[in-house]
């Protein structure tokens, strides 16, 4: 059985008061929650006073954002060791709003998530179609690119710590989610090609979480699909409400 994780992310908002009391109020309101694996990623500034409250709770601390090389002469870079040092335990990497405004490829991608491995931290792969891409009937052609290229070199047991989050980039902040059966279509898709370059088993455990305009209205029924494990969600986990009410609307 694959664990629901849902993982907020957090984007460039919330100062440092604002993060502290957003995680104590999330803390709060879901520390009972067992059946779900919850993660909240803040922006970097925010990570150490947010780690200090979610510390020994249910609740897992994530990054955005990171660079490769262990450490040196890389101004504005935090690398993997330094997400452990502050208390992470995922980090997303390859978000569409890196690919788009800062030049993230599969090759730098597939660069974070190794580095993040070698730490032992969990990258959650981002990919997913623009929306000329999915009109041009591409969708699984670019999902395809982007898992191959961004999973490369990978092991199957680099693999049981890796999480997927499809993202088709239309669905991103826009209000408009994937219906249930296209976000199905694309993560059975997903599924199938990492039984192709590992094996069944890898393919069985990998959790594939879907993220675009997740609200706790929507999440229930594309939660209900057979290879939907999770969300990836941005506007609604910066409020306590509705990131509870999401969260709780997973438990079965
Ligand atoms: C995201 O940024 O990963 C995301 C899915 O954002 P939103 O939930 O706001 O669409």
């Amino acid at each position: 059985m694959r664990r629901v994780i849902i993982a907020g992310n957090w984007k460039m908002n919330k100062n440092i008061a604002e993060s502290i009391d957003l995680a104590n109020s999330i803390k709060r309101s879901l520390y009972d929650v067992e059946e779900i694996e919850i993660v909240i990623c803040p922006p970097f500034t925010s990570l150490s006073d947010v780690n200090e409250i979610i510390m020994d709770s249910n609740i897992a601390l994530g990054g955005q954002d990171l660079y490769w090389e262990k450490e040196g002469a890389f101004t504005g870079e935090v690398s993997a060791g330094m997400l452990k040092n502050v208390g992470c335990r995922y980090c997303i990497v390859g978000h569409s709003e890196r690919r788009q405004f800062f030049g993230e490829t599969n090759e730098t991608v597939n660069k974070k998530a190794r580095a993040l491995l070698r730490e032992g931290l969990r990258p959650i792969v981002c990919v997913g179609e623009k929306l000329e891409e999915r009109k041009a009937d591409k969708t699984f052609d670019v999902v395809k690119d982007h898992i191959v290229n961004s999973l490369a070199d990978l092991t199957k047991e680099d693999m049981k710590n890796v999480v997927i989050a499809y993202e088709p980039v239309w669905a991103i902040g826009t209000g408009v989610n994937a219906t249930k059966e296209q976000a199905q279509e694309v993560h059975k898709y997903i599924r199938d090609l990492i039984k192709e370059m590992f094996d069944e088993e890898t393919a069985r455990g990998v959790r594939i979480q879907y993220g675009g305009s997740v609200k706790p209205e929507n999440i229930k029924e594309l939660i209900s699909q057979e290879d939907v494990d999770g969300a990836l969600v941005g506007g609604a986990s910066l409020k306590c409400d509705s990131f509870n009410a999401l969260v709780k609307n997973c438990l079965k």
